[in-house]
């Protein structure tokens, strides 16, 4: 359904380079896998947000594929989930038509993003976060709406400008400095 349609570049995308690689590695404390390009950075350079492919090296399907690796934005959205808004945006969905549909537009374009790389029939249909219908995890929605820019994920939008130096055209640099060391 979606597999036709052309969707315009990714704004921020960047090839991944070896260094960005080591960066990932240090972020996440392991390798990334299945790594594609860098969708969105920090505003010092480190990768915020890599796009994967929709099957990993090893065949294993991964349909989480742009996906938030910066770690003071993965700490501040962890932060923001612990209040449980989750459960409260998920009830918004089914009272406010015009954000449903959003939502679920973000849910199409997630897919139809995802497919430019290919496809994995074992997550047809599937996208990321809860979309289509709930609210799951803000850090998948958080990833498309970085990596798309602002307008695509409008729920990830708001939870974004709710927190210092997510919000703008560039995130702004809040690494730990000591980080660095890891490189
Ligand atoms: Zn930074």
């Amino acid at each position: 359904m979606t597999t036709d349609r052309t969707l315009p570049p990714l704004p921020f995308e960047t090839p991944a380079t070896q260094a960005d690689l080591d960066v990932m590695r240090a972020q996440l404390g392991r390798d990334m896998r299945g790594v594609i390009s860098v969708a969105r950075r920090c505003g010092c350079g480190r990768p915020a947000v890599v796009r994967t492919a929709p099957r990993l090296e090893d065949g294993t399907p991964f349909p989480t594929s742009l996906y938030l690796t910066l770690p003071w934005l993965v700490l501040e959205i962890s932060r923001v989930e612990a209040t449980g808004v989750m459960a409260e945006l998920t009830e918004r969905l089914g009272r406010d038509d015009a954000l449903a549909a959003a939502h679920a537009a973000a849910h199409e374009r997630y897919i139809a993003r995802r497919e430019e790389l290919g496809t994995a029939d074992e997550i047809a249909g599937v996208s990321a976060g809860g979309m289509p219908t709930r609210v799951k995890c803000l850090h998948a929605l958080a990833g498309q709406a970085l990596a798309e820019g602002p307008g695509i994920n409008p729920i990830a939008d708001d939870v974004l400008t709710g927190i210092d130096g997510a919000g703008g055209v560039t995130l702004v640099c809040r690494c730990d400095p000591a980080s660095e060391e890891d490189r």
